[in-house]
């Protein structure tokens, strides 16, 4: 039977909008296909090389629990998420786990949180907060799909000029309200704003998260497809009210 294993960073510090949920969505698509999966949570202070996993999940967190993380990603935790990133394998990153694989966060109070820097971009916090439910379209090189998702921030993101965005928004704010960009996409690293959790409803992506593991690991996918009635029912709701406005946003 074939396996993957999850690794879970930061469960105790970066879980906001049940971000954790998305852990149990991979979880659910593998098993619904026979496919066993292994989560393993790995916290401040724990000693692991992350070597051995397939894919990494980091939630989202407010400026102060970022802050908490400098010392343990100093610690050599930092240097490890980078080396998984670099040899190819599969993360998804939410909001300030995601700001935090770029060079650096500055709080609006004007804290510098020196970051992982496994990527050329950085953020720089606002005196206001980016809220609402949003959608954006993935690149072709993540398969093309909407994606609908609920974003807070008052962190700005802007990528280097070398690094791909994961997508383009179609209503909403995404990396800084400014440039139509959302997210980052980098070797097999997927960094987004969107909370929710942002997979249950988004079972393309879902599925495209778990087919770059399995290809890295197992050299081909072959996901048998699930019936998804329900989850794109969600999704397509939430597509209209977001596009027509009125699926709740603070402009
Ligand atoms: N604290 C960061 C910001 O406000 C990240 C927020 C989050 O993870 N939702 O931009």
């Amino acid at each position: 039977m074939r396996k993957l294993k999850i690794c879970h960073l930061y469960p105790e510090v970066l879980n906001l909008y049940g971000d954790r949920g998305n852990i149990r969505c991979l979880q659910k698509r593998l098993e619904w296909r026979g496919i066993s999966c292994e989560v393993k949570k790995v916290g401040l202070g724990d000693k692991d090389p992350l070597t051995d996993y397939d894919l990494f999940f980091i939630g989202g967190g407010q400026d102060f629990e970022q802050e908490v993380l400098l010392e343990d990603l100093r610690s050599g935790k930092g240097a490890s998420i980078k080396a998984a990133a670099d040899d190819g394998k599969t993360f998804l990153c939410i909001c300030g786990g995601y700001q935090m694989m770029g060079q650096y966060y500055e709080t609006h109070e004007g804290v510098k949180c020196e970051f992982i820097g496994a990527a050329d971009f950085y953020t720089q916090g606002g005196d206001t907060r980016m809220i609402g439910n949003y959608a954006f379209q993935l690149g072709k090189e993540s398969g093309g799909s909407t994606v609908v998702g609920f974003e807070n921030h008052s962190g700005r993101t802007y990528l280097g000029s070398g690094v791909q965005p994961l997508g383009t928004v179609m209503k909403g704010y995404g990396n800084n309200g400014e440039d139509q960009t959302e997210g980052v996409r980098f070797h097999n690293v997927f960094g987004t704003y969107s909370h929710g959790p942002v997979l249950p409803k988004n079972p393309e992506f879902s599925d495209w998260l778990l087919e770059t593991a399995l290809v890295r690991r197992y050299g081909r996918a072959d996901l048998e497809p699930l019936e998804d009635a329900f989850e794109r029912a969600a999704h397509d709701t939430m597509l209209e009210r977001v596009c027509k406005g009125t699926a709740g946003r603070e402009e």
